[in-house]
């Protein structure tokens, strides 16, 4: 079997131009444009890219960016104040803070303090509350782009078996929600599980947000069964270049699978779609 690659920057491109679409719809009937503020702290050089890609693409669809680079050194006092001062601001529809922060800033303490109807990373308590209890959250930008990967290819997820490896709370956790939400039977695997192959060869549906490259093998993995592969690492190569493999061996997985997703070019160009979609739909109930 050689597996259908599924195509997230397609996919993403897709979901960009309906943002844009939406975006020029609320302009015209309440003169709203949905503004996304971007909070950095520190100088991590890989939040550094992402920060500078979400700004251009929150402007190439016609949204408001907002964007504040802070010290490394910035109090827990300062980043909450200027928190406050964007949940306030009605010109601002989207709080995101760049995560990791510094060592000495509480990430669970700054996240509480974003008004739950502008966290657009759906990080905040009451909108992951609101994911596990049925309600209507904002969901986290790397599960929800998965989740639309996966739907197209596989629309009919009730009572398949999907092993969600990974249980952060920004991929594993939410990702598992969202396909418990969609009637799957899901299990969460992660670094205590035991026998992890035999477990994954069990699923119809396998997500993996671990972190170790190329982990998962053809031999982990159900004949025909839809591949999610989350993870973004980092590999030397002969030439030093390096190069971005996942979670998953690509080629050897796409022998055994019906679907599978690449990395770079799977969940990753998602991310950041789904996140304009979230602040578009934040402006759109600001007005409802
Ligand atoms: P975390 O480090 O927060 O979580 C990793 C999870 O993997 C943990 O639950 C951990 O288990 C589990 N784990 C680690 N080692 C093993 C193992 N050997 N076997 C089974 N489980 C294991 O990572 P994130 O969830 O933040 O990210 C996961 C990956 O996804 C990373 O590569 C990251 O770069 C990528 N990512 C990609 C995004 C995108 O836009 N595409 C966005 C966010 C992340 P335990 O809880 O027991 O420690």
């Amino acid at each position: 079997m050689t597996a259908t690659r599924i195509d997230g920057k397609a996919f993403a491109e897709k979901v960009r131009e309906e943002v844009a679409v939406g975006v020029k719809a609320l302009k015209a009937s309440h003169g709203v444009t949905p503004g996304l503020a971007v909070v950095l702290v520190g100088e991590d050089p890989a939040s550094q890219v992402y920060v500078r890609n979400k700004v251009r693409q929150t402007e190439a669809c016609g949204m408001q960016s907002f964007h504040h680079v802070l010290d490394t050194t910035t109090s827990r006092d300062s980043l909450l104040s200027i928190i406050e001062s964007l949940n306030a601001d009605p010109e601002v529809h989207g709080i995101l803070v760049q995560l990791p922060l510094p060592d000495h800033l509480d990430s669970r303490d700054v996240i509480e303090a974003i008004d739950p109807a502008k966290d657009v990373d759906g990080f905040h308590t009451s909108n992951v509350g609101e994911l596990w209890t049925g309600g209507e959250p904002f969901i986290p930008c790397t599960p929800i782009g998965c989740l639309r990967l996966l739907k197209s290819v596989e629309p009919n997820i009730a009572g398949k078996n999907a092993v969600v490896i990974g249980r952060s709370n920004i991929v594993g956790r939410p990702m598992a929600a969202l396909l418990l939400n969609e009637s799957a039977t899901v299990t969460i695997a992660h670094s205590k599980t035991k026998d992890l192959p035999a477990v994954c060869r069990q699923a119809d549906i396998l997500v993996a947000a671990v972190g170790r490259p190329q982990m998962v093998k053809a031999d982990w993995i159900k004949p025909g069964a839809v591949v999610l592969d989350v993870g973004i690492n980092r590999i030397e190569t002969e030439d030093g270049k390096g190069k971005l493999v996942g979670d998953v061996d690509f080629d050897d997985a796409s022998t055994v699978a019906s679907a599978i997703t690449p990395v770079p070019g799977g969940p990753g160009p998602m991310t950041i779609a789904c996140l304009l979609a979230n602040t578009l739909e934040a402006a759109k109930r600001s007005v409802s």
